[in-house]
């Protein structure tokens, strides 16, 4: 792909979320998209995870939202449940896509990442797997750029969309800290029970849960545990551990956490051709690591966006949000200006005052729960709906 004067194209760097999302607007106005992700199979990592109601309305403005809605669950509430096992309230979340549709979606990481891919094949992007850049360098108005397969591009701009660790950022020289926050998240995928209709969250001593839905048959319990950031576990040790770990929560309408876990994991243990992984109980472990790039997020006509430019802890539940969004806004700002430069500019000052405050929101809810003050850690949670039910 060479771009010519007349014509406006995009590479971008990963097909995440934010690649794959800003792919699309890109060609809904009229670039020419192609994406390389690093990665060969196009595998997601993680089970699934919770689309709140503005990664829903930037879905929609995609024509994304009915498709994420019929492979996810629809969901309206979160209901907290403090360390004794009794409800602490709920909060009931804006609809922000209609009053006749929910406020949010539990979805499988793999069901979302198929809906993305295909809306952005089906928009003319081309999607290479196994591909990543190497070099990135500005002539003029357009991007040079060396692929790991040896090809070259010449191109108006450069997406980089490539994680938290993103390889982007650092070939165009911008420094950003990954922090840690003593904190191990973990997820497993579980039958859903009947009552799990909204998301749970669970205070406990010293740890906290919650159980999201994804499909009418299926949830993922997530688990923060405090007091450690490093180090890896062997496989066979994570469900285990994952359960004994869980064992410390009450649960709710007399159904442990914990037990949701062993049942999976003898499910997925069994020889029966039914136990396929369908039901498998894997167990998924990381650090809680945020970053936020504070000055310019771009060099020329090349930025970065999503997990690579702001990446919140999960406790907020808006890192995809904020990279759906970040691909619409982008689409929008080129199209009102003449220069990439100067829309580059516009994109970064209208996405960083939010994207920061979620990014810090998130990291302040980590310190409550490490501290115990799960009391202080609901009007917060509140508090970053309603702020990122603001228009983006
Ligand atoms: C435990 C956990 C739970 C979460 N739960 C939620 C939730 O419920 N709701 C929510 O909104 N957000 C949640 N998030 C945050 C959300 O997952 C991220 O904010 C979102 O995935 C960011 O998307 P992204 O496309 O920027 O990055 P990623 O999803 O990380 O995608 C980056 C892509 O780039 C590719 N890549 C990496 N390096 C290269 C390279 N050098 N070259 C080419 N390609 C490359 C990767 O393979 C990947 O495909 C959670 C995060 C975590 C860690």
């Amino acid at each position: 792909m060479d771009s010519s004067c007349s014509e406006r194209t995009a590479l971008i760097v990963g097909a995440g979320v934010a690649g794959l999302t800003a792919a699309t607007a890109l060609a809904r106005a009229g670039w020419r998209v192609e994406v390389v992700e690093i990665s060969a199979s196009g595998s997601t990592s993680g089970w699934g995870l919770c689309l709140t109601g503005p990664s829903l309305r930037a879905l929609d403005a995609l024509g994304l939202a009915d498709a994420c809605l019929a492979e996810g669950y629809g969901m309206n509430a979160i209901t907290q449940v403090d360390v004794r096992g009794k409800s602490a309230g709920q909060i009931q979340l804006p609809r922000l896509i209609g009053a006749h549709r929910p406020a949010m979606a539990g979805i499988a990481r793999p069901a979302l990442h198929r809906v993305l891919l295909t809306e952005a094949v089906r928009r003319g992007v081309v999607v290479h797997h196994g591909l990543t850049v190497t070099a990135l360098d500005q002539e003029a108005e357009l991007v040079r750029v060396r692929l790991s397969d040896g090809t070259e591009r010449r191109t108006s701009l450069v997406v980089g969309a490539d994680g938290i660790r993103s390889a982007t950022r650092g070939l165009l020289g911008l420094r950003a800290s990954l922090d840690r926050h003593g904190q191990m998240v973990w997820r497993a995928r579980v039958r859903r029970p009947s009552w799990a209709t909204g998301i749970h969250q669970f205070a406990g001593e010293p740890h906290t849960a919650g159980l999201i839905p994804i499909s009418e048959s299926q949830a993922y319990v997530f688990l923060a545990e405090n007091g450690v950031d490093r180090g890896t576990l062997p496989a066979s040790e994570l469900a285990p551990r994952m359960t004994q770990l869980l064992a410390s929560f009450g649960g709710w309408r007399g159904v442990q956490l914990s037990a949701l876990l062993s049942e999976s994991a003898s499910a997925s243990a069994s020889p029966e051709p039914s136990a396929s992984s369908e039901r498998s109980a894997s167990v998924v472990r990381r650090p809680v690591q945020t970053t936020f790039l504070h000055g310019a997020w771009h060099r020329g006509s090349a930025l970065v966006i999503g997990d690579a430019a702001h990446a919140s802890a999960p406790q907020t539940a808006g890192g995809a949000a904020l990279a759906i969004e970040d691909g619409l806004v982008l689409a929008q700002e080129l199209g009102r200006h003449r220069s990439v430069d100067a829309a580059l500019k516009a994109f970064v000052s209208r996405r960083a005052e939010r994207c920061r405050t979620l990014v810090e929101t998130s990291v302040a809810l980590v310190g409550l729960e490490r501290a115990q003050r799960h009391d202080e850690t609901y009007p917060l949670v509140d508090a970053c709906h309603r702020r990122m039910a603001e228009p983006a």
